[in-house]
């Protein structure tokens, strides 16, 4: 096999140096079963980070999906395909009756880029709102609407058509504590007004209901609910990216705009769908799809392919099968738990937050000032890798571990993170 070092000066002469590797010293991973992934030494990792390969590595049914559509047939929409039409029965199956018009694309940023497409349109305006610290993907027009990035070096801040509602964190926001929704919600309304003054023209809002690179915030309640009837009551169109957190991941609900007890007038979805294939659909109501209808075909060369749908079918399918939402809910509130009674021991752990397999610990300095502790989280994300399980943070300051693993994820795994944590802590 390839010696580690010929790889990474491979890496270093053929790759873009704006790629990153994860880990002070990089994993050369040769294989994934399930939750676990080898690395070249054969040494076994848990993975609970990785939640694109949603329903498990290398699952035999999906592999199996993949090589029979791929033996039989593999073209584009453009022709009459049960395959195709299937799959999009199946998922939308899975949603509110008149969200039930798919698009099919070949990454979260796509179909993100395709749902602002949609929705401006629709509103005859780019005006757009967003949350504080919201990752939405990297095309040139969702840099633009992505704090995460316009506001990181190298981004180059905030554009006028687009609006930020500071960041619903109740832990450590601009407001805390769980009843500060209607604030939050009072800042939307200030943009609202704002935009109105000026241009008179209803917006788009989109937003993930459970916020993945922000560190893992989960808005307080009511935030989303007051939001989205405001956006609705000016003419805007709510946008809901699923792309991190739907398909189950939740354990209660099967999306994340189910958990704010929300409606969406578009869903984006991705990594999940396609357990690693590169599926990804957005999905919206008739009178949208409709009004996009004007002339210009939307045409993808790869997006809904046979091979693809019938790869996005037997994950629905597994996931049904396998009862991995159930499984996310069980695993994930037993895995919360054991944080929790690790955060009472131990004051660099400040918050303890999330939903079922989507789960966030944030480090500080101390329970007073609530200072991000970005080192000791970069510290403990690497010798939690070097005794074998796989983490990343995140978080505008770096100092919130995810925990995101595929959905196959058991107690006994949920034990080993949590034990291994502890020996890591008592050293910190
Ligand atoms: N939306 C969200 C919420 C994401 O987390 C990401 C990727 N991290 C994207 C969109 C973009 O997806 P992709 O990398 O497939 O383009």
């Amino acid at each position: 096999m390839i010696k580690k070092s010929i790889l990474q000066k491979l890496r270093k002469d053929y790759l873009s140096p704006s790629l990153s590797l994860s880990y002070e010293e990089p994993l050369h991973i040769v294989k994934g079963v399930a939750q676990y992934l080898y690395d070249k030494d054969g040494k076994k990792y848990l993975d609970a980070i990785n939640n694109i390969q949603h329903v498990g590595h290398c699952h035999p049914r999906i592999i199996e999906a993949a090589y029979i559509q791929s033996k039989k047939l593999n073209t584009n929409t453009r022709y009459l395909d049960e395959v195709i039409v299937n799959y999009a029965k199946a998922i939308t199956s899975k949603l509110p009756n008149d969200l039930n018009i798919c698009f099919f694309t070949n990454s979260g940023s796509e179909s993100n880029d395709l749902a602002l497409r949609l929705a401006r349109n629709y509103t005859h305006n780019p005006e757009t709102i967003v949350l504080d610290g919201a990752y939405h993907g990297h095309l040139i027009s969702l840099i633009e609407i992505s704090p995460y990035k316009y506001n990181s070096p190298g981004g180059s801040g905030c554009s006028d058509f687009v609006h930020a509602i500071p960041m619903p964190d109740s832990f450590r926001g601009k407001y805390r504590g769980l009843d500060t929704g209607g604030k939050y919600a009072n800042e939307l309304k200030k943009i609202l007004n704002e935009i109105k003054s000026n241009v008179r023209k209803p917006a788009t809002f989109i937003a993930e209901s459970v916020m993945g690179c922000g560190g893992q915030i989960i808005p307080p309640k009511t935030f989303f609910k007051k939001a989205y009837q405001m956006i609705k009551n000016s003419g805007g169109i709510c946008i809901a990216d699923e792309v991190q957190i739907g398909f189950g991941r939740l354990g209660q609900n099967f999306w994340g705009f189910e958990f704010q007890d929300i409606k969406p007038d578009i869903i984006t979805l991705g990594k999940s769908i396609g357990n690693g294939h590169p599926l990804s659909m957005v999905i919206t109501n008739k009178k949208i799809a409709d009004r996009f209808n004007n002339g210009m075909e939307y045409f993808n060369s790869f997006g809904g392919n046979p091979v693809s749908c019938a790869i996005g079918h037997e994950v629905l399918n597994v996931i049904k099968e396998e009862r991995l939402q159930q499984n996310a809910h069980k695993v994930g509130t037993f895995l919360k738990k054991m944080l929790t009674e690790l955060k009472h021991r131990y004051s660099i752990i400040g918050d303890v937050r999330g939903e079922g397999l989507f789960l966030g610990v944030e480090l500080i300095k101390d329970k007073k000032t609530l200072d991000p502790e970005k080192d000791k989280t970069h510290y403990l994300v690497n010798q939690m890798k070097k005794k074998g399980v796989l983490l990343s943070a995140d978080g505008p300051d770096h100092n919130v571990i995810k925990i995101k693993p595929p959905l196959v994820f058991n107690k006994d795994n949920a034990t080993f993170l949590v034990e291994t944590m502890d020996l890591i802590l008592k050293k910190v």
